[in-house]
């Protein structure tokens, strides 16, 4: 295995460097090197058949898929690229890691290191739901509040794996072993379809999701057309796409309850610029969504498909309509929606909704009971 520049194509040797020295670009892994996975038992994730959502989409005729990756071991994607690259770290000998979340990958980080028996610091964001904090200082990480958006964090975090000796084991574009861990959801999806999806919905914040599909797909030696999913307060990659152009601008001040891709990638804009290529190169397009359409998404899943996912999670199905409505799914579509992350994470935006609860006043009066329970039934 050897790392190599998506830009200029230099080639070097399979050691811990986050950019390009050449150019700055993005580093990818060639070939396999064998490095063993730190495990906690993850394996492939369900692709579920969402017949009720197919169903509340007027006009669309064809498939939709979940692929449900809130059944990985910390309840997100994330744990994918940690396994991947904590494997790698040890392997280069390196005994402490260190992770710029804003929250997802933080928790898979504080697990995985829990597993290895090596020290974790995790820094996060101050406003990152308390789901997520709570999981991460629960594996006994070090946890790193930092005021402002996400990117103060990441810079925080490759300073200290530059200076200090700490793996990077941050889960944008910056780890490339990291983004190899999910070449594995695209030949998944090849091998439970029994062939490629036509379109592939990817909740992305830098978008290292969208390169693992596109590359696992492109493995099998399939194509799919890739839709990055972003939140209209936060959607650098879709302002680029709207305007047509191969630079992504960092975004000013993310505005949105799906944490998980609020990303406005101060000083790495070129994650951005690739993740749009690709998406590009594969036919699709990007897109975004406003809180009340995720929310809305959040309920339709969760009520219609048994599926509780958080709201970056929900995202691809908040999108379904605009894509249906642009005429981007035509008839005969196979369309897989990447649910990334769960709904434990981030279980106030649940709380805030409306929910079918009544008080009991006596239990003993089941006649009672019963009689309240055919009422509201009979009003869902
Ligand atoms: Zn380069």
């Amino acid at each position: 295995m050897e790392l190599r520049c998506v830009d200029c194509a230099t080639a070097y040797p399979p050691v811990l460097l986050y950019r390009c020295k050449a150019c700055g670009g993005i580093l990818e892994t060639v070939g396999d090197d064998g490095t063993e996975r730190v495990s906690l038992g993850e394996s492939v994730t369900p692709l579920l058949r969402a017949h009720r959502i197919e169903a509340a989409l007027p006009g669309f005729s064809g498939e939709i898929w979940l692929k449900d990756e809130t059944r990985n071991p910390s309840g997100s994607f994330k744990d994918r690229l940690v396994a991947s690259a904590m494997g790698r770290a040890l392997a280069l000998g390196v005994r402490k890691v260190v992770c710029a979340s804003s929250g997802n990958a933080g928790a898979a980080t504080a697990a995985y290191a829990a597993r290895a028996g090596i020290p974790a610091v995790i820094i996060v964001p101050a406003h990152t739901p308390l789901g997520k904090v709570t999981q991460i200082a629960a594996y006994g990480a070090l946890l790193l509040l930092v005021e402002g958006h996400y990117s103060r964090s990441y810079d925080l975090a490759l300073a200290l794996a530059e200076r200090h000796g700490f793996a990077n084991l941050t889960t944008t574009f910056i780890n490339p072993y990291a983004v190899a861990g999910l070449t594995a959801v695209g030949t998944e999806l090849v091998a439970q379809l029994g062939g490629a999806p036509s379109h592939v919905l990817v909740p992305t914040g830098s978008g290292p999701l969208v390169k693992g599909v596109w590359q696992g797909i492109a493995d099998a030696g399939a194509t799919t057309r890739l839709i990055a999913v972003q939140a209209q307060g936060c959607a650098p990659i879709v302002q680029a796409f709207d305007f047509g152009a191969e630079e992504v601008a960092a975004w000013g001040m993310p505005q949105t309850i799906a944490s998980g891709i609020s990303d406005p990638l101060i000083g790495y804009e070129r994650d951005g610029a690739y993740t749009l290529k690709l998406v590009r190169r594969s036919g699709g397009r990007a897109i975004s969504v406003s809180d009340d359409e995720l929310r809305a998404a959040m309920q339709r899943l969760a009520r219609s498909e048994g599926v509780y996912a958080e709201p970056t999670g929900a995202s691809p199905i908040a999108a379904l309509p605009r894509l249906l409505a642009a005429g981007d799914l035509p008839p005969g579509s196979r369309v897989v929606c990447m649910v990334t992350g769960h709904g434990f994470k981030d279980g106030k935006i649940y709380q805030e909704m409306p929910v079918r609860t009544h008080e009991v006043d006596d239990p003993g009066d089941v006649a009672a009971v019963a009689e309240l329970c055919e009422r509201a039934l009979a009003q869902a």
